[in-house]
């Protein structure tokens, strides 16, 4: 399994020079295994590039999981190249409690008026799919799993496993605790808190948004978004092995986001890095654990 990252910025895209190393489109993650169908975690300014190299390959299923609808995970569809292919097939995916709830929130958004192209003529066959908190689903062979996040308006943490080797992606969310209470607190995680941490359990990678500092945090509570130290706590509660510090704020400058990377560098339970437009990440298949006897 492979993971690509193609945006990784939150809230609005920044290109310029001051965000050249870290990149300035916003979120979307490419997950991709030999032979199978391309998973999209969201369609942010990063999809736009990531289109034109899905004609490389054979394969033209392709799988969009939507975490929400906010415009930095939306504002790339229209672009998705794949989506201009009546050879393409396209499966839609996102928080709904309805296929056609799926459907009506994209439609919105291509309308004609806010976008040239109207949902219904797209020239790619998409299918439009609904996901709740707490479900496992299918796109395709792929099995997924979601749970609930701390957003306006909702938004859903994934995660994803080929061959004993798994992926969580957690954005938008604010901490599911308040301070002082659950891991925020330094205290056991429970309701949907313990959700999440049971959805990161012993995950290989985990991309977690950190928009903020834990100060810019306490000062924007109900705006959605985490800051790096929670996202550690609740990693390190559920066994991840390695986090990427994901979702970062418009104003961050490379070389901000150079010194939370060396300020982070020294930790190993779990190895944190911070997430880079760009950046692909293996997880080789895991060791087989049958015994022959
Ligand atoms: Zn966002
Ligand atoms: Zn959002």
């Amino acid at each position: 399994m492979t993971v690509r990252l193609w945006g990784v910025r939150g809230s609005f895209p920044v290109p310029g020079t001051e965000t050249a190393r870290y990149g300035g489109n916003t979120s979307c993650i490419e997950v991709t295994a030999e032979g199978l169908p391309t998973v999209v975690f969201d369609c942010g300014t990063g999809a736009r590039r990531l289109g034109p190299t899905l004609f490389a390959r054979q394969q033209r299923e392709v799988h969009v999981v939507f975490t929400h609808f906010h415009m930095d995970h939306l504002f790339g569809f229209p672009f998705f190249a794949p989506i201009f292919a009546p050879s393409f097939e396209i499966t839609v995916t996102a928080p709904a409690f309805s296929p056609d709830g799926t459907k009506d929130r994209i439609a919105r958004f291509l309308n004609g008026i806010f976008h040239p192209i109207r949902m219904t003529e797209v020239p790619a066959k998409v299918q439009f799919s609904a996901v709740r908190p707490g479900n496992t689903f299918n796109c395709g062979p792929w099995q997924l799993k979601a749970a609930q996040l701390n957003h306006p308006g909702g938004a859903c943490a994934y995660r994803i496993e080929r061959n004993g080797r798994s992926m969580v992606y957690v954005t938008d969310t604010a901490p599911l605790s308040r301070p002082g209470e659950g891991l925020a607190g330094g205290q056991e995680p429970f309701g949907r808190e313990q959700q999440l941490v049971d959805l990161c359990r012993d995950a290989d990678l985990v991309i977690f948004d950190t928009m903020f500092t834990l100060t810019e945090y306490l000062e924007k509570m109900t705006w959605g978004h985490s800051y790096p130290e929670y996202a550690y706590d609740l990693c390190k509660a559920a066994g991840a092995k390695k986090l990427l510090l994901f979702h970062h704020a418009p104003d961050a400058s490379d070389g901000e986001l150079d010194l939370l990377g060396t300020h982070w560098s020294t930790f190993t339970a779990p190895y944190v890095e911070v997430a880079r437009e760009g950046m692909e990440i293996v997880l080789e298949a895991a060791p087989s654990s049958a015994v022959a006897v």
